[in-house]
C-alpha cells in the first residue's frame, strides 16, 4: 500500500465512478478505496505505475474474504481426504 497523496486520491476518485460495489461493499471517505462492510478492511490497492505517473486501483480480498477462501480450500481439502 503506497501513502494516499493528492495526486493519488485524485486518480482514485477518478476511477471511483467506474467502479461497481458489491451489497456489503462502501467507499471509504478516509482514502476514497472500496472497503468491507463486514470486517472494514480494504478490498481495492493502489499500484502506481510508470514511475508513479499513472495508478491502477486493482481489486483485492479483505481479511474476512480471505478467511473464508482459506476455509474453503480446507474444507475443499477435507472432502477430497475424506473420499478415498
Ligand atoms: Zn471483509
Amino acid at each position: 500500500m503506497i501513502e494516499i497523496t493528492a495526486e493519488v486520491r485524485a486518480a482514485i476518485d477518478r476511477a471511483a465512478g467506474d467502479m461497481e460495489l458489491a451489497g456489503d461493499e462502501y467507499i471509504e471517505p478516509a482514502d476514497g478505496l472500496i472497503h468491507c462492510k463486514k470486517c472494514h478492511g480494504s478490498r481495492q490497492t493502489v499500484v502506481p505505475r510508470f514511475g508513479g505517473s499513472v495508478y491502477f486501483m486493482p481489486r483485492c480480498l479483505c481479511p474476512c474474504q480471505q478467511k473464508a477462501q482459506e476455509e474453503r480450500k480446507a474444507m475443499e481439502g477435507q472432502r477430497q481426504r475424506g473420499m478415498k
